[in-house]
């Protein structure tokens, strides 16, 4: 797979993989435990499974892809312009109290481009919220800002 194709590959599968998503979220995140717990152990129990197969065999191949991945992303990024620091991180972290926006976990938080840099976001604190991992891969390529309302509350954006 080639950059290219990378790029197709998501951009024609973007739109299904929102909708399924969406559709299947709610009972993955009800389950998600018991849903890993239930593969490894299916995976444990079955040592020639043609997935596990397939993934040493293609180890290579799919490392080489996922780095091709990450540098397209690295390269949107630097296109759609904008820059950020640590400092600005850690502004975002504090102006969001060290939680998540959207659901207010305070573990494995993770910087969100409110516009997807995939749509086109800059990489810049404007652009930038504090979600969780599981709120940041629901959110996926949607563009929702839940900025305002907390920081309305705590008085920090006036509306
Ligand atoms: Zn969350």
């Amino acid at each position: 797979m080639n950059i290219n194709d990378c790029n197709k590959y998501y951009g024609e599968n973007l739109e299904d993989e929102e909708k399924r998503k969406e559709r299947n979220c709610k009972y993955d995140i009800e389950h998600q435990e018991e849903l890993k717990e239930r593969r490894r152990k299916y995976l444990a129990d079955h040592p020639n499974h043609p997935k596990k197969v397939y993934d040493n065999e293609h180890r290579e191949e799919m490392y080489k892809r996922e780095k091709i991945c990450s540098h397209n992303r690295r390269a949107y990024i630097k296109g759609n312009g904008g820059t950020m620091t640590a400092q600005d991180w850690n502004d975002i972290l504090d102006q969001a109290g060290h939680k998540c926006l959207k659901c207010g976990s305070t573990e494995n938080l993770t910087l969100d481009h409110i516009t997807p840099i995939m749509k086109g976001g800059r990489n810049d604190k404007n652009n930038a919220q504090v979600l969780c991992g599981s709120c940041n891969s629901n959110k996926h390529t949607k563009t929702v800002d839940y900025r305002p309302l907390v920081l309305f509350k705590q008085k920090i954006l006036p509306i």
